[in-house]
């Protein structure tokens, strides 16, 4: 193929590849190419001293279909067979890919989903940051998303911590948390995200997680010794589960409160109505052109 190119001194190369990057004039198309002691670069089009060559192309980057990843499995948001099959092909670590069907709905927190391409499943590994995890999308709420909220209540806590995860599905935060805790207490309503999360603690040795198949409002009544920190996630309805948390929280204690939200203080007045001290707001991630997800970190008053 025949370019435009610019001919440098080698030594001159990068810093000529970088300003031609600037000024959106490399040709990306062709391959940059040596002559001698010289460098042929491509461009878009003629430029001060450019002369036309020959050039090899680079073979051109396949554009994939949107897709969300969790371990080996590719997760669309349209129903596209083709597509799919072009994921799945673009990587050997892929065994499966899913067309979301629905939303999170139900009780569970679960997604409906049909298999496009590769292994009729819906379990696959995930690790995070060395911790890992079985899971089972159609079974049991799981999301990559907020790996990085885990990272950051585990650099908040001190060892030691007392903790309770009142909605833990898989044990995400849970397993995180137990690096640092001297227990967890981790609760879930499905069945079948306490089997999992039964199986992930075994695989990350976390003997300190106990996982309890409850709901989230009689938790109180289970645990008898109040905790240090309280995990509440449960995006959409966690507000009725408040005094819950409140009673499992020692005063001075931190209950993590993660919301759906319009505004960023939504929820404040209705968290002062309890002992509060003192309450830190961070916005974690954008769900609707008109909705987010926040989480509140409340430290409970000290009496
Ligand atoms: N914390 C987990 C994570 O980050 O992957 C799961 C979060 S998911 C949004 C919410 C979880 O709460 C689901 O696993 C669901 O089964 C559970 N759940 C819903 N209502 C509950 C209740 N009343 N009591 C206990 N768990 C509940």
């Amino acid at each position: 193929m025949r370019s435009w190119c610019v001919r440098v001194p080698s030594c001159d190369g990068e810093r000529v590849r970088q300003s031609l990057i600037e000024k959106g004039l490399l040709n990306r198309t062709c391959r940059i190419r040596t002559d001698g002691e010289y460098l042929l670069i491509p461009t878009n089009e003629p430029v001060d001293g450019s002369l036309v060559e020959e050039f090899t192309c680079n073979s051109e980057k396949k554009v994939l279909p949107r897709f969300e990843q969790v371990g080996g499995i590719a997760i669309m948001q349209e129903d596209d067979t083709q597509g799919a099959q072009e994921i799945l092909a673009s990587k050997s670590s892929y065994h499966t890919v899913l067309f979301a069907e629905s939303a999170v709905e139900g009780e569970f927190r679960t997604k409906k989903f049909t298999v496009l391409a590769g292994e009729n499943r819906t379990s696959t590994e995930y690790t995070e940051y060395g911790h890992h995890f079985t899971i089972d999308l159609q079974q049991a709420y799981f999301s990559p998303r907020l790996s990085g909220e885990r990272q950051r209540i585990l650099q908040m806590m001190q060892k030691g911590e007392r903790v309770v995860d009142m909605f833990a599905g898989v044990g995400p935060f849970a397993i995180t948390m137990a690096e640092k805790a001297s227990i967890v207490y981790a609760g879930d309503l499905n069945p079948g995200a306490v089997i999992l999360m039964t199986r992930n603690i075994q695989k990350n040795h976390s003997g300190n997680v106990v996982p309890i198949l409850a709901d989230a409002m009689h938790l109180p009544g289970i645990i008898s010794k109040q905790a240090d920190r309280i995990i509440m996630n449960l995006p959409l309805h966690a507000s009725p589960f408040l005094p819950a948390a409140f009673q499992l929280c020692r005063p001075g204690g931190t209950i993590h409160l993660y919301a759906l939200v319009k505004k960023e203080d939504e929820l404040v007045d209705l968290i002062h109505q309890y002992p509060v001290q003192d309450i830190g707001m961070k916005y974690v991630r954008s769900y609707s052109p008109d909705q987010f997800h926040m989480v509140y970190d409340i430290i409970t008053a000290n009496f």
